[in-house]
């Protein structure tokens, strides 16, 4: 993997700045290593005029493997973990030797010379072996909008028989007069993973930290904001919905209020057009709400309700009279509340939702009465010790007829391509559970608190490890209340 960095200079603005701006001396070869091989950083040219600093990336594609992507699999995707384009191809590995190497000149910080980094220079950046998914017309929409003249010239599959057409690789030049160092480095470090579209670690969530951070000042407002944020993020929706509604939130506080736009509909749709899975949230709250019809019920608490989709979904049907969001996060209802434009709803909708602020740790009598609760991917989020205290709020003293609970299948996670085995979904989550797990503990709190317990099956069932999420549904018999008041 290679990328070189070029700029021009004169006697005022000698070329070899760019050795300060790099923290990295033009006369001297240094070698850094990455956790994922090597990274070497030498100058093939540096004088006054022009300047290039180089970075090559030497990848230990055996150490790759056992770090532990890819475990198990078929037998010619083993033989694919060593033999690939990995050693060669600029990709998201590059991009993290990037911000490795160049920590200081990606964040726009030169001790030695402080006034250097803000200015803008003459840039030229080459990559000549990049996998560009989506081909030169992605790469031109990706980098063409900050300023960048683009040449991404497609790469044959073999110059020898130009009949095999052209492989999924670019050779990109990039050029600019009107960026500073900084702003180049930060477009590189999320672009060149947003076109190789394969992560090569592990996706967490302070990947969305990151991306905010390199994002800054030209990723909120990019016309393609939805794909690069999607794609950074390996696809990863609960991820990419929170990028979204982040660079939402720094959208708002630049933009007039009125012309506020749907902050939904974060999971991308890309321009091309490709088989793409219903994200498993929006099959769980389809899951939900088919429970709720079924059960007949007209005012539900959604408990725990987050960013507030599933009362978004419950405000469009109209048997639902009553729908109360509770969240303990203030944060989480603010975006809900703007989601939902509550203050500009009109009355007649508004008469129908609310949304409290409250902890499910305790018993809160705002939460009586009610037909149905549903608590969505919550219950993972207590620590264990809190858990009866929940158990109690709901099943023993709001006491709706129904209630509907989901919760990650732990044995699921081993389907998860991006997640190393051991680890759970969400950095919050305190526990997951399996299958036999949950429903032991459904079993109890069915029995203990009067109701029945039937389960459900959301996302792909599969046949050795269940379905990603599981699901619960507590029926409490009315005449139980009869019986109780005779
Ligand atoms: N129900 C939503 C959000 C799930 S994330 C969905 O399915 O998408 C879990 C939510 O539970 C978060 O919004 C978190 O703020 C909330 N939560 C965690 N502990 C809570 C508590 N003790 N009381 C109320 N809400 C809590």
């Amino acid at each position: 993997m290679f990328l070189t960095i070029s700029t021009r200079g004169d006697a005022a603005h000698p070329a070899t700045d760019l050795g300060y701006l790099l923290h990295k001396h033009p006369g001297k070869a240094q070698k850094f290593s990455t956790s994922h091989g090597t990274a070497h950083v030498f100058y093939p040219e540096a004088d006054e005029q022009r300047c290039t600093a180089a970075l090559l990336l030497e990848i230990d594609t055996v150490a790759l493997v056992r770090r532990g992507k890819g475990r198990g699999g078929a037998p010619d995707a083993a033989l694919a973990q060593y033999v690939n384009d990995r050693p060669y191809a600029a990709s998201s590995l590059l991009a993290v030797a990037l911000s490795g190497v160049f920590s200081s000149a990606l964040r726009g910080v030169c001790a030695a010379r402080p006034e250097l980094p803000e200015r803008a220079r003459p840039l030229r950046v080459e990559v000549p072996a990049l996998p560009a998914r989506g081909g030169p017309g992605l790469v031109h929409r990706l980098f063409e909008p900050l300023g960048w003249t683009v040449t991404a010239e497609p790469v044959a599959l073999d110059t020898e028989f130009p009949a095999w057409g052209d492989s999924r690789y670019v050779r990109l030049a990039l050029e600019s007069d009107t960026l500073t160092l900084a702003e180049a480095l930060r477009h590189l470090y999320v672009l060149l993973p947003v076109l190789d579209d394969a992560k090569h670690y592990w996706v967490s969530s302070d990947e969305v930290d990151k991306l905010l951070r390199a994002g800054e000042g030209w990723l909120p407002g990019h016309p393609e904001q939805k794909l690069i944020t999607s794609r950074y993020l390996s696809r990863r929706w609960s991820l990419t919905r929170q990028a979204t509604e982040r660079l939402e939130l720094v959208r708002l506080a630049e933009a007039d209020d009125s012309e506020v736009e749907e902050i939904d509909n974060a999971v991308a749709e890309e321009t091309e057009t490709e088989e793409r899975p219903t994200p498993l949230a929006v099959l769980r709250r389809e899951a939900i709400l088919a429970a709720l019809r079924a059960s007949g019920a007209a005012r539900v608490l959604d408990l725990g309700c987050g960013q507030g989709q599933l009362v978004q979904e419950l405000l469009k049907d109209t048997r639902f009279t009553e729908i109360v969001g509770l969240d303990v996060s203030a944060r989480a209802l603010t975006i809900a509340a703007r989601r939902l434009k509550l203050d500009r709803m009109g009355e007649r909708q508004a008469s129908r939702v609310r949304l409290l602020q409250g902890s499910l740790a305790y018993t809160d009598k705002r939460l009586k009465g009610y037909d149905a609760a549903v608590l969505s991917e919550v219950i993972e989020h207590l620590d264990l010790p809190r858990l009866p205290a929940l158990e109690y709020a709901v099943f023993g003293a709001a006491r709706p007829r129904t209630v509907v609970v989901t919760t990650p299948n732990v044995e699921y996670n081993v389907r998860w391509e991006t997640l190393p085995a051991g680890h759970v979904r969400h950095g919050d989550h305190r526990f997951e559970w399996t299958r036999e797990e949950f429903r032991a503990w459904a079993a109890r709190i069915a029995g203990l608190h009067g109701y029945d317990v039937e389960f459900t099956p959301v996302g792909p069932d599969d046949p050795e490890v269940g379905p990603p999420t599981q699901m619960a549904l507590f029926h409490r018999d009315d005449t139980e209340k009869e019986a109780k008041a005779a």
